[in-house]
């Protein structure tokens, strides 16, 4: 089976002035269908970065990143948005709705760009609602809605469209326990009924202790979590040209 993701010694440095910051450092890393992964590090380690690139959000420097068999270096920008559109769902903490819109049409949105009629789209937005028990709010507009409940809403409209990949960042850090446990549950089961891989940044070891695989990154270089510690990361990863 074709990897959802595979990596290939990708690196991303950013340029400040004269200033290069290597904020990711030949990763490797395959995650297949149906695989569940987390990601933890500390501040400035490169989660954000990372999960970007995989988010096609930006491009790497070096190295080859493959999106279920595609190698993303030959798209254009309107080639990575259909992809983008295509593939991925995003959870991420800023997930901003169209405030005139309802909650239904927020989560159909994916789906009405896809090309799908409306009426189809709302009726698909309807059913993961229902899913995440959001039912009651689909009409409402998102400045009616709690924190909270935007973001499990920001969940429906990442999976209304059954991405190949699910990119989730800190997804249940503004939730209360219960709540996180449920909307966690919901994810989990519909990457599994439709065998999508899943990478999550998490802070949260309940979140953690569920994934298939825990990695970490450190100053820009991933490693299993689980292995055990091999050499310490360098730490000259800031150079000046
Ligand atoms: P994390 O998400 O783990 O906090 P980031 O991916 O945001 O880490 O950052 C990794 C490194 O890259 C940090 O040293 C950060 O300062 C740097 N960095 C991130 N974004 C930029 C940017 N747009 N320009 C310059 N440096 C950046």
């Amino acid at each position: 089976m074709t990897p959802v993701i595979e990596l290939d010694s990708v690196a991303r440095t950013y340029r400040v002035g004269p200033v290069r910051v290597a904020a990711l450092r030949a990763i490797t890393l395959r995650v297949e269908p149906g695989e569940f992964v987390v990601i933890t590090g500390p501040s400035g380690s490169g989660k954000s970065t990372l999960l970007n690139l995989l988010g096609l959000l930006d491009r790497a420097d070096e190295g080859v990143y493959r999106l279920d068999g595609r190698d993303v270096a030959a798209c254009g920008d309107d080639e990575l948005t259909l992809l983008r559109n295509r593939k991925i769902g995003f959870v991420f903490q800023s997930a901003p709705m169209l405030a005139r819109l309802t909650v239904r049409e927020n989560v159909a949105v994916p789906l009405v760009y896809r090309g799908l009629a409306p009426r189809h789209a709302r009726v698909q937005a309807d059913q993961i609602l229902d899913r995440l028990q959001l039912s009651a709010l689909a009409g409402h507009r998102p400045a009616e809605l709690s924190g909270g409940q935007q973001q499990r809403v920001a969940v429906a409209r990442a999976l209304v469209g059954r991405p190949r990949l699910i990119l989730a960042d800190e997804p249940t850090a503004a939730l209360d326990a219960t709540t996180a446990d449920a909307v966690m549950g919901v994810v989990l089961e519909f990457a599994r009924e439709t065998n999508a891989a899943l990478v999550m940044i998490t802070h949260s070891p309940t979140d953690a202790a569920r994934a298939h695989r825990r990695l970490t990154l450190d100053a820009g270089q991933l490693a299993e979590a689980d292995a055990a510690s091999g050499e310490p990361a360098a730490n000259a990863r800031t150079v000046v040209a």
